[in-house]
């Protein structure tokens, strides 16, 4: 499969933001990473969603969304439904960001209704995973990071999970300029493969783009990408710098 790019820029940028990157990125993406089958998509805050849809209009950039609300409509105050991203273009959403579970609480159970409405609603789910520090010091990364498979898919189907991609983001690496060594992501990638091979099936495990993310940057890309069962990374704070996010993009253009 060709390589997946994606950027979540958090709570950071502007509508001054959206007007100098984004025509930045339909201009100077290599062609070449769209005729190898790449993807790329961005995850702006919601407020630029309808700026950043009429700047990608006619482009291959995608546009996601950085969490969404599991209900259609109703009394949520501040909260934004699927029905309401797919009016706007949106095709992709994460579910499950390490700063949703550990700064904003949500539970693998409401991750897990997410992922539901996402799929319901025609967008594809990012089901972000990934541990602490303490747990990776403890051994632990492998069991946490099946937890949070396991509940995150709780109960959907082959044919539901159709649409689905995976991250793993250990949170000692998000945002800390401490990037897993390209082994470390090699083997949790190997080892969500065999996950996907174990609880859904054989033949859907190859067919799910395996990203990985944690201070990804021009420099280390690279070696990232290079890595078997690495199929893309999702970019935080790269994301925001058109020449940083080119330079990523630049490793999956062949
Ligand atoms: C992220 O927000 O998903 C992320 C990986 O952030 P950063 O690249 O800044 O570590």
């Amino acid at each position: 499969m060709g390589k997946v790019i994606a950027g979540n820029w958090k709570m950071n940028g502007s509508a001054a933001l959206v007007e100098s990157l984004l025509p930045r990125l339909r201009q100077e993406i290599p062609p070449s990473f769209f005729q190898s089958g790449g993807t790329c998509f961005v995850c702006p805050p919601f407020p630029y969603l309808v700026q950043a849809q009429s700047a990608l209009a006619g482009s291959k950039i995608g546009l996601g969304a950085q969490n969404v609300h599991p209900g259609d409509a109703g009394a949520f105050t501040g909260e934004i439904s699927a029905p309401m991203l797919s009016e706007f273009g949106v095709t992709w959403c994460l579910a499950g960001h390490s700063e949703r579970r550990h700064v904003l609480g949500d539970s693998n159970g409401f991750i897990r209704r997410k992922i539901e409405s996402i799929i319901e609603h025609g967008l594809r789910p990012v089901l972000c995973v990934g541990e602490t520090l303490a747990e990776r010091e403890s051994g632990r990364q492998k069991e946490v990071v099946d937890q949070q498979m396991a509940a995150g898919l709780a109960g959907l189907s082959e044919s539901a999970l159709e649409g689905l991609a995976v991250a793993y983001e250990p949170v000692w690496a998000i945002g800390t300029g401490r990037n897993a060594t390209p082994e470390q992501a090699a083997e949790m990638h190997a080892h969500i493969r065999d996950w996907l091979r174990g609880h859904v099936s054989a033949g859907f495990a190859p067919k799910v783009p395996l990203l990985y993310g944690g201070s990804v940057n021009p420099a280390n890309a690279h070696d990232l990408l290079a890595q078997s069962n690495v199929d893309g990374v999702l970019v935080g704070g790269a994301s925001l710098k058109a020449d940083q996010f080119l330079g990523i993009l630049a490793h999956a253009s062949h």
